[in-house]
Protein backbone atom coordinates (compact mmCIF):
# COMPACT_ATOMS: atom_id res chain seq x y z
CA UNK A 1 0.00 0.00 0.00
CA UNK A 2 1.08 3.43 -0.97
CA UNK A 3 2.19 6.09 2.06
CA UNK A 4 -0.01 8.85 2.01
CA UNK A 5 0.89 13.06 2.14
CA UNK A 6 -0.70 15.92 2.04
CA UNK A 7 -0.10 19.46 1.37
CA UNK A 8 -0.04 22.42 3.66
CA UNK A 9 0.07 26.11 2.71
CA UNK A 10 1.31 28.65 5.40
CA UNK A 11 -0.34 32.22 5.19
CA UNK A 12 1.07 34.41 7.62
CA UNK A 13 -0.83 37.30 7.03
CA UNK A 14 -3.58 38.24 10.11
CA UNK A 15 -5.26 41.70 10.23
CA UNK A 16 -4.16 42.06 13.59
CA UNK A 17 -2.86 39.65 16.48
CA UNK A 18 -3.99 37.43 18.66
CA UNK A 19 -2.48 37.80 22.46
CA UNK A 20 -2.49 33.60 22.78
CA UNK A 21 -0.99 32.78 19.66
CA UNK A 22 2.45 31.41 19.15
CA UNK A 23 1.86 30.58 14.77
CA UNK A 24 4.25 33.00 12.72
CA UNK A 25 2.24 35.66 11.15
CA UNK A 26 2.51 39.15 10.96
CA UNK A 27 0.04 42.28 10.27
CA UNK A 28 1.19 43.05 6.96
CA UNK A 29 -1.74 43.72 4.50
CA UNK A 30 -0.02 45.58 1.44
CA UNK A 31 -2.16 43.13 -1.68
CA UNK A 32 1.25 43.52 -3.54
CA UNK A 33 3.34 41.59 -0.95
CA UNK A 34 0.16 38.84 -0.74
CA UNK A 35 0.38 38.53 -4.68
CA UNK A 36 4.25 37.96 -4.46
CA UNK A 37 3.73 35.45 -1.87
CA UNK A 38 1.31 33.76 -3.38
CA UNK A 39 3.08 33.35 -6.92
CA UNK A 40 6.12 32.23 -4.26
CA UNK A 41 3.77 29.79 -3.14
CA UNK A 42 2.65 28.39 -6.30
CA UNK A 43 6.11 28.33 -7.90
CA UNK A 44 7.36 26.12 -4.73
CA UNK A 45 4.49 23.88 -5.00
CA UNK A 46 5.30 23.33 -8.52
CA UNK A 47 8.92 22.75 -8.06
CA UNK A 48 8.62 20.28 -4.63
CA UNK A 49 5.96 18.56 -5.50
CA UNK A 50 7.91 15.85 -6.77
CA UNK A 51 9.50 15.05 -3.37
CA UNK A 52 6.22 13.31 -2.46
CA UNK A 53 6.29 10.66 -5.55
CA UNK A 54 5.04 7.26 -4.89
CA UNK A 55 2.71 7.94 -2.26
CA UNK A 56 -0.65 8.95 -2.68
CA UNK A 57 -1.92 12.44 -1.39
CA UNK A 58 -4.75 12.67 0.16
CA UNK A 59 -5.32 16.27 1.61
CA UNK A 60 -4.43 19.96 1.07
CA UNK A 61 -4.98 22.41 3.97
CA UNK A 62 -4.21 26.16 3.82
CA UNK A 63 -3.51 27.34 7.34
CA UNK A 64 -2.34 30.49 8.95
CA UNK A 65 -2.08 32.88 9.59
CA UNK A 66 -5.39 33.97 7.81
CA UNK A 67 -5.96 32.20 4.60
CA UNK A 68 -9.00 34.20 4.21
CA UNK A 69 -7.02 37.14 3.98
CA UNK A 70 -5.66 36.55 0.56
CA UNK A 71 -7.26 37.53 -2.83
CA UNK A 72 -9.87 35.12 -4.81
CA UNK A 73 -7.55 35.13 -7.42
CA UNK A 74 -4.84 33.20 -5.42
CA UNK A 75 -7.57 30.30 -5.28
CA UNK A 76 -7.90 29.96 -8.67
CA UNK A 77 -4.39 29.80 -9.72
CA UNK A 78 -3.54 27.14 -6.80
CA UNK A 79 -7.02 25.08 -8.23
CA UNK A 80 -4.74 25.50 -11.90
CA UNK A 81 -1.62 24.38 -10.71
CA UNK A 82 -2.92 21.46 -8.37
CA UNK A 83 -4.56 20.60 -11.87
CA UNK A 84 -1.61 21.12 -14.30
CA UNK A 85 0.35 18.51 -11.55
CA UNK A 86 -2.24 15.93 -11.72
CA UNK A 87 -3.83 16.24 -8.77
CA UNK A 88 -7.88 15.89 -8.90
CA UNK A 89 -9.41 18.05 -5.86
CA UNK A 90 -12.53 16.37 -6.24
CA UNK A 91 -11.19 13.19 -4.39
CA UNK A 92 -8.87 15.15 -1.89
CA UNK A 93 -9.86 16.77 1.47
CA UNK A 94 -8.93 20.24 0.94
CA UNK A 95 -9.56 22.59 3.63
CA UNK A 96 -9.05 26.15 4.25
CA UNK A 97 -9.00 27.89 8.01
CA UNK A 98 -11.67 30.87 7.73
CA UNK A 99 -11.61 33.88 10.14
CA UNK A 100 -15.94 34.51 10.99
CA UNK A 101 -14.90 38.20 10.55
CA UNK A 102 -13.87 37.83 7.31
CA UNK A 103 -17.20 36.96 5.73
CA UNK A 104 -17.38 37.56 2.47
CA UNK A 105 -20.27 35.84 0.52
CA UNK A 106 -18.20 36.29 -2.89
CA UNK A 107 -15.12 34.99 -1.32
CA UNK A 108 -16.00 31.99 0.12
CA UNK A 109 -18.48 30.58 -2.68
CA UNK A 110 -14.96 31.39 -4.95
CA UNK A 111 -13.31 28.82 -2.13
CA UNK A 112 -16.07 26.00 -3.69
CA UNK A 113 -15.38 27.03 -7.20
CA UNK A 114 -11.71 26.31 -6.58
CA UNK A 115 -11.79 22.45 -5.42
CA UNK A 116 -11.97 23.30 -1.73
CA UNK A 117 -14.74 21.11 0.37
CA UNK A 118 -13.98 21.78 4.17
CA UNK A 119 -13.95 24.75 6.25
CA UNK A 120 -11.77 25.31 9.55
CA UNK A 121 -13.51 27.98 11.58
CA UNK A 122 -11.40 29.58 13.64
CA UNK A 123 -13.80 30.38 16.51
CA UNK A 124 -11.92 29.80 19.82
CA UNK A 125 -14.77 31.30 21.94
CA UNK A 126 -18.33 32.54 22.00
CA UNK A 127 -18.51 34.88 24.74
CA UNK A 128 -17.59 38.58 23.48
CA UNK A 129 -15.58 39.00 27.27
CA UNK A 130 -12.97 35.98 26.90
CA UNK A 131 -12.94 37.05 23.06
CA UNK A 132 -11.12 40.26 24.25
CA UNK A 133 -9.26 38.54 27.18
CA UNK A 134 -7.55 36.45 24.08
CA UNK A 135 -7.32 39.83 21.92
CA UNK A 136 -9.06 38.35 18.94
CA UNK A 137 -10.35 41.46 16.77
CA UNK A 138 -13.31 38.41 16.07
CA UNK A 139 -16.78 39.06 18.02
CA UNK A 140 -19.51 37.43 18.92
CA UNK A 141 -21.57 38.90 16.46
CA UNK A 142 -19.35 38.45 13.78
CA UNK A 143 -19.49 34.37 14.52
CA UNK A 144 -23.23 34.81 14.09
CA UNK A 145 -23.25 36.74 11.09
CA UNK A 146 -20.19 34.50 9.81
CA UNK A 147 -21.68 30.68 10.17
CA UNK A 148 -24.80 30.46 8.59
CA UNK A 149 -22.67 32.04 5.23
CA UNK A 150 -19.98 29.36 5.93
CA UNK A 151 -23.07 26.89 6.21
CA UNK A 152 -24.54 27.96 3.16
CA UNK A 153 -21.61 26.72 1.17
CA UNK A 154 -20.31 23.72 3.00
CA UNK A 155 -21.28 21.20 4.67
CA UNK A 156 -17.78 19.58 5.90
CA UNK A 157 -17.22 22.07 8.46
CA UNK A 158 -14.64 22.07 11.49
CA UNK A 159 -14.74 24.47 14.72
CA UNK A 160 -11.50 25.63 16.52
CA UNK A 161 -11.81 26.22 20.09
CA UNK A 162 -9.62 27.22 23.00
CA UNK A 163 -10.48 26.06 26.84
CA UNK A 164 -8.04 27.15 29.57
CA UNK A 165 -8.62 30.86 29.23
CA UNK A 166 -11.71 32.77 31.07
CA UNK A 167 -12.49 32.30 34.17
CA UNK A 168 -16.10 31.11 35.26
CA UNK A 169 -16.69 30.76 31.62
CA UNK A 170 -19.81 29.01 30.95
CA UNK A 171 -18.08 26.68 27.91
CA UNK A 172 -21.61 24.74 27.89
CA UNK A 173 -23.71 27.93 27.21
CA UNK A 174 -20.79 28.78 24.40
CA UNK A 175 -20.95 25.25 22.90
CA UNK A 176 -25.00 25.01 22.60
CA UNK A 177 -25.45 28.58 21.37
CA UNK A 178 -22.51 27.62 18.77
CA UNK A 179 -24.71 24.42 17.57
CA UNK A 180 -28.34 26.41 17.49
CA UNK A 181 -26.62 28.13 14.49
CA UNK A 182 -24.58 25.29 12.62
CA UNK A 183 -23.98 21.89 11.97
CA UNK A 184 -20.09 20.99 12.52
CA UNK A 185 -18.93 17.92 11.89
CA UNK A 186 -15.40 18.45 13.47
CA UNK A 187 -14.46 20.40 16.60
CA UNK A 188 -10.50 20.36 17.20
CA UNK A 189 -10.62 22.18 21.24
CA UNK A 190 -6.96 23.09 22.09
CA UNK A 191 -6.08 23.39 25.78
CA UNK A 192 -4.41 27.13 26.25
CA UNK A 193 -0.92 25.98 28.10
CA UNK A 194 1.52 28.73 27.09
CA UNK A 195 0.85 32.09 28.35
CA UNK A 196 4.62 33.29 26.86
CA UNK A 197 3.63 36.41 25.38
CA UNK A 198 3.42 39.90 27.08
CA UNK A 199 -0.24 40.49 27.43
CA UNK A 200 -1.13 36.93 27.18
CA UNK A 201 -4.05 35.88 28.94
CA UNK A 202 -3.32 34.36 32.34
CA UNK A 203 -3.64 30.26 32.47
CA UNK A 204 -6.64 28.86 34.65
CA UNK A 205 -5.99 26.92 37.45
CA UNK A 206 -5.67 22.95 36.88
CA UNK A 207 -9.05 22.26 38.39
CA UNK A 208 -11.24 24.75 36.10
CA UNK A 209 -9.47 23.88 33.19
CA UNK A 210 -10.13 20.16 33.58
CA UNK A 211 -13.83 21.11 34.12
CA UNK A 212 -13.81 22.95 31.20
CA UNK A 213 -12.02 20.26 28.79
CA UNK A 214 -14.61 17.31 30.62
CA UNK A 215 -18.23 19.84 30.02
CA UNK A 216 -16.33 20.15 26.42
CA UNK A 217 -15.85 16.03 26.21
CA UNK A 218 -19.56 15.49 27.66
CA UNK A 219 -21.19 18.11 25.55
CA UNK A 220 -19.87 16.18 22.16
CA UNK A 221 -20.02 12.78 23.34
CA UNK A 222 -23.78 13.17 23.80
CA UNK A 223 -24.36 14.79 20.43
CA UNK A 224 -22.46 11.73 18.26
CA UNK A 225 -18.71 12.94 18.18
CA UNK A 226 -15.93 10.82 18.88
CA UNK A 227 -12.75 12.00 20.13
CA UNK A 228 -10.18 10.29 17.92
CA UNK A 229 -7.01 12.28 18.91
CA UNK A 230 -6.45 14.51 22.22
CA UNK A 231 -7.80 17.69 20.93
CA UNK A 232 -9.64 15.98 18.06
CA UNK A 233 -13.35 15.29 17.86
CA UNK A 234 -15.39 14.14 14.51
CA UNK A 235 -18.68 12.59 13.52
CA UNK A 236 -17.82 9.50 12.28
CA UNK A 237 -16.33 9.39 8.78
CA UNK A 238 -15.77 13.15 9.45
CA UNK A 239 -11.95 12.80 10.85
CA UNK A 240 -9.69 15.24 9.48
CA UNK A 241 -7.15 13.54 6.44
CA UNK A 242 -4.60 16.07 6.63
CA UNK A 243 -4.30 16.12 10.37
CA UNK A 244 -3.83 11.87 10.56
CA UNK A 245 -1.42 12.66 8.17
CA UNK A 246 0.66 14.56 11.40
CA UNK A 247 0.00 11.46 13.62
CA UNK A 248 0.24 8.50 11.77
CA UNK A 249 3.50 8.98 10.15
CA UNK A 250 2.24 10.31 6.67
CA UNK A 251 4.35 12.57 4.72
CA UNK A 252 3.63 16.12 4.00
CA UNK A 253 4.89 18.82 1.78
CA UNK A 254 4.86 22.71 3.86
CA UNK A 255 5.07 25.59 1.87
CA UNK A 256 5.43 28.95 2.85
CA UNK A 257 7.14 31.20 5.74
CA UNK A 258 7.84 29.17 8.61
CA UNK A 259 5.49 26.02 7.17
CA UNK A 260 7.31 22.67 7.63
CA UNK A 261 7.59 18.99 6.18
CA UNK A 262 8.23 15.80 6.72
CA UNK A 263 8.99 13.12 4.31
CA UNK A 264 8.59 9.38 5.67
CA UNK A 265 10.39 7.23 3.07
CA UNK A 266 13.44 9.36 4.23
CA UNK A 267 12.67 10.83 7.56
CA UNK A 268 13.79 14.13 5.84
CA UNK A 269 12.91 17.53 7.70
CA UNK A 270 12.76 21.11 5.92
CA UNK A 271 11.60 24.22 6.99
CA UNK A 272 11.05 27.61 5.68
CA UNK A 273 12.66 30.86 8.04
CA UNK A 274 9.89 32.51 9.47
CA UNK A 275 10.72 35.35 6.66
CA UNK A 276 7.90 36.40 4.22
CA UNK A 277 10.31 38.43 2.30
CA UNK A 278 13.03 35.94 2.18
CA UNK A 279 9.83 33.43 1.13
CA UNK A 280 8.97 35.55 -1.69
CA UNK A 281 12.92 35.90 -2.75
CA UNK A 282 12.34 31.56 -2.97
CA UNK A 283 15.15 31.54 -0.21
CA UNK A 284 15.40 30.66 3.50
CA UNK A 285 14.61 26.43 2.91
CA UNK A 286 17.00 24.78 5.22
CA UNK A 287 17.06 20.71 5.78
CA UNK A 288 17.47 18.66 8.89
CA UNK A 289 18.07 14.72 8.57
CA UNK A 290 17.11 13.46 12.33
CA UNK A 291 18.77 10.60 14.16
CA UNK A 292 16.76 7.03 14.39
CA UNK A 293 15.94 7.75 17.48
CA UNK A 294 14.67 11.42 17.31
CA UNK A 295 12.28 9.56 14.36
CA UNK A 296 10.99 6.72 16.74
CA UNK A 297 10.43 9.70 19.52
CA UNK A 298 8.44 11.66 16.86
CA UNK A 299 6.45 8.53 15.76
CA UNK A 300 5.36 7.27 19.34
CA UNK A 301 4.39 11.60 20.35
CA UNK A 302 2.37 11.61 17.69
CA UNK A 303 0.78 8.26 17.22
CA UNK A 304 -0.29 8.14 21.13
CA UNK A 305 -2.28 11.45 21.02
CA UNK A 306 -4.74 9.35 18.71
CA UNK A 307 -7.19 7.09 20.31
CA UNK A 308 -6.21 4.27 18.27
CA UNK A 309 -2.71 4.73 19.39
CA UNK A 310 0.42 2.53 17.49
CA UNK A 311 0.62 -0.60 15.76
CA UNK A 312 3.75 -2.04 18.03
CA UNK A 313 4.45 -4.21 14.62
CA UNK A 314 5.27 -1.12 12.36
CA UNK A 315 6.63 0.42 14.97
CA UNK A 316 9.46 -2.13 15.58
CA UNK A 317 9.54 -2.62 11.81
CA UNK A 318 10.41 0.76 11.40
CA UNK A 319 12.94 1.60 13.94
CA UNK A 320 14.69 -1.95 14.42
CA UNK A 321 17.83 -0.43 14.01
CA UNK A 322 17.43 2.11 16.14
CA UNK A 323 16.32 0.69 19.44
CA UNK A 324 16.01 -2.11 21.67
CA UNK A 325 12.55 -2.76 21.50
CA UNK A 326 11.14 -0.27 24.33
CA UNK A 327 8.09 -2.66 24.53
CA UNK A 328 10.30 -5.16 26.62
CA UNK A 329 11.78 -3.30 28.98
CA UNK A 330 10.92 -2.66 32.50
CA UNK A 331 9.56 1.14 31.77
CA UNK A 332 7.12 -0.01 29.74
CA UNK A 333 5.71 -2.89 31.64
CA UNK A 334 5.21 -0.19 34.90
CA UNK A 335 3.39 2.15 32.24
CA UNK A 336 0.73 -0.74 31.51
CA UNK A 337 0.75 -2.09 35.22
CA UNK A 338 0.01 1.35 36.21
CA UNK A 339 -2.66 2.38 33.73
CA UNK A 340 -1.04 4.62 31.19
CA UNK A 341 -0.85 2.81 28.57
CA UNK A 342 -3.18 -0.62 27.25
CA UNK A 343 -2.97 -3.04 24.48
CA UNK A 344 -5.46 -3.92 21.84
CA UNK A 345 -6.97 -7.52 22.92
CA UNK A 346 -4.82 -8.88 20.01
CA UNK A 347 -1.59 -7.43 21.21
CA UNK A 348 -1.12 -5.81 18.05
CA UNK A 349 -1.90 -1.93 19.09
CA UNK A 350 -0.21 0.24 22.02
CA UNK A 351 -2.54 3.05 22.96
CA UNK A 352 -3.19 5.41 25.72
CA UNK A 353 -5.31 5.14 28.67
CA UNK A 354 -7.82 8.62 29.63
CA UNK A 355 -5.17 8.18 32.37
CA UNK A 356 -2.36 8.28 29.84
CA UNK A 357 -3.66 11.22 27.95
CA UNK A 358 -3.73 13.15 30.53
CA UNK A 359 -0.36 12.69 31.70
CA UNK A 360 1.14 12.19 28.41
CA UNK A 361 4.43 13.81 28.59
CA UNK A 362 5.22 12.11 31.28
CA UNK A 363 4.60 9.01 29.61
CA UNK A 364 6.69 9.65 26.26
CA UNK A 365 9.65 11.01 29.06
CA UNK A 366 9.41 7.67 30.18
CA UNK A 367 9.58 5.60 26.96
CA UNK A 368 11.93 8.42 25.09
CA UNK A 369 14.36 6.94 28.24
CA UNK A 370 14.27 3.55 26.70
CA UNK A 371 15.18 4.88 23.16
CA UNK A 372 18.60 6.18 23.70
S1 LIG B 1 -5.71 35.02 13.70
FE1 LIG B 1 -4.96 32.93 14.09
S2 LIG B 1 -2.83 32.90 13.33
FE2 LIG B 1 -3.48 35.08 13.50
S3 LIG B 1 -2.69 35.68 15.49
FE3 LIG B 1 -4.84 35.04 15.77
S4 LIG B 1 -4.71 32.84 16.30
FE4 LIG B 1 -2.71 33.45 15.47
Amino acid sequence: MKRLSGIYFHIPFCRKRCLYCDFFSTEISDPNIKNRYGESLLAEFEQRFNELDGTETVSVYFGGGSPSSMPQAFFRSFSRTAESLGLDLSKLEVTVEVNPADTDREWIANLKNCGVNRLSVGIQAFDDAVLTEMGRRTTKADILRGLPVFAGYFDNISFDFIYGIGKNRNIYNEFSKLFDICDPKHISAYQYTRPGRTGAPKLLDDDETAAQEELIRDFLQERGFERYEISNFAKKGFESRHNLLYWSYGSWLGIGAGAASFIAETGLHSRYADDVKAFIGREGLSIYQPSGSELAEEYLMMGLRKSTGISINDFNELFKNDQKSVFSTKTFENLLCNGFLKKTDDGERLLCTEKGSRYLNYVLLELFKELK
